[in-house]
C-alpha cells in the first residue's frame, strides 16, 4: 500500500484538483469493510460531455488507422469489440497484437480533457454527504481506463481527494483484464480487502457502473447494491425491454438512476 498524489499540471490550485490517495492501486489493510465502488468514464461525468464524443473518433481513427479499414468496417470492428469484451482496445490486443501502452497514449491521454470537463460542485457535494453518512469506510475507484486517464478526470472534475483508491485497467499486461471479467473484479476485491466468497460482506458493498454488462457482472457476483446510471432515454427505453429486465432490475436487485445525483437521494 502505498499513498497516490498528483498534481494535474494543467490546473493550479483549484478545489479537488490535486489527486490524494490513501491506499494508493492497494491493498487496503482491512478487512471486509464497506466499501462504495465508483467507474468513472461516463459515470462521474456525463456522457453529454464531449469527451465520449472525443474517444470515439480517436479509437476509430486508431482502428482506421493500425487496421487499414475503412469508415465502415472500423466502426463495425469497434462497436463488436466494445460490446463483447467491454473494451475496445481489449478486442485490438487480442485479435490484433496493438500494442496496448501505444494505443492508450493515441487515445485516451492525448484527449483534451481540460477543455470537456469542468469541476462538478453538486457531485463534490453529494459524494462529501455520502462519506459523512457514515456507511462507508472507503470510496473506490474502478476504471477500464488506464490509470493516466483516470487521474486526470477525476482532477479535471474537482473530486480528486474523496477517494481511497483506484483500481484501473492495466493495458500492459496480456491479455487485458477489464472489467465486467470476473477475474477483474476479483482482483479490486483482493485489492480492496473483500472476501468474496462471504456473501454477507459482499451484500454490504455498493457499485456504479454506466455500463450494462458491468452492473450485471457486479451484480452475479453478490455485491448487494448496485447502481446502473443510464443517462440516455433510448438506452433506457431498450433496457426496460429486455427480457432479462426482471431478473436483474428487479424489486431489490440493480437500480436503475437516471441522474447520478439520484444516488444521493438513498442517503
Ligand atoms: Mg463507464
Amino acid at each position: 500500500m502505498t499513498a497516490l498524489n498528483w498534481k494535474n499540471p494543467e490546473l493550479d490550485n483549484e478545489i479537488g484538483s490535486e489527486v490524494k490517495l490513501t491506499y494508493g492501486f492497494g491493498p487496503v489493510p482491512t478487512k471486509n469493510k464497506r466499501i462504495f465502488y465508483f467507474d468513472i468514464d461516463n459515470c462521474l461525468y456525463e456522457r453529454s460531455t464531449k469527451i465520449h464524443d472525443l474517444m470515439q473518433v480517436k479509437i476509430h481513427q486508431y482502428f482506421k488507422d493500425h487496421l487499414s479499414l475503412d469508415d465502415d468496417e472500423a466502426n463495425r470492428l469497434h462497436m463488436t469489440y466494445y460490446k463483447t469484451y467491454g473494451l475496445a482496445i481489449e478486442g485490438l490486443v487480442r485479435n490484433h497484437k496493438v500494442d496496448a501502452l501505444e494505443y492508450n497514449s493515441k487515445v485516451d491521454d492525448s484527449l483534451d480533457l481540460k477543455s470537456a470537463l469542468k469541476p462538478n460542485p453538486e457531485l463534490r457535494e453529494m459524494l462529501i454527504k455520502i462519506r459523512q453518512s457514515g456507511k462507508f469506510d472507503y470510496f473506490w475507484l474502478v476504471t477500464n481506463a488506464y490509470k493516466n486517464h483516470a487521474l486526470r478526470c477525476i482532477s479535471f472534475l474537482g473530486l480528486g481527494d474523496l477517494f481511497d483508491g483506484l483500481t484501473f485497467c492495466d493495458y500492459s499486461n496480456f491479455p487485458i483484464v477489464c472489467k465486467p471479467m470476473t477475474k477483474y473484479y476479483h482482483n479490486v476485491f483482493q485489492l480492496t480487502g473483500i472476501d468474496f466468497e462471504d456473501k454477507e460482506a459482499m451484500g454490504q458493498q455498493y457499485f456504479i457502473d454506466d455500463s450494462e454488462i458491468n452492473v450485471k457482472a457486479a451484480f452475479d457476483l453478490g455485491m448487494g447494491n448496485v447502481y446502473h446510471y443510464v443517462e440516455v432515454d433510448k438506452e433506457y427505453e431498450a433496457l426496460i425491454r429486455k427480457e432479462d429486465f426482471n431478473k436483474y432490475y428487479g424489486e431489490g436487485k440493480i437500480k436503475l438512476v437516471r441522474h447520478i445525483l439520484d444516488v444521493g437521494k438513498d442517503f
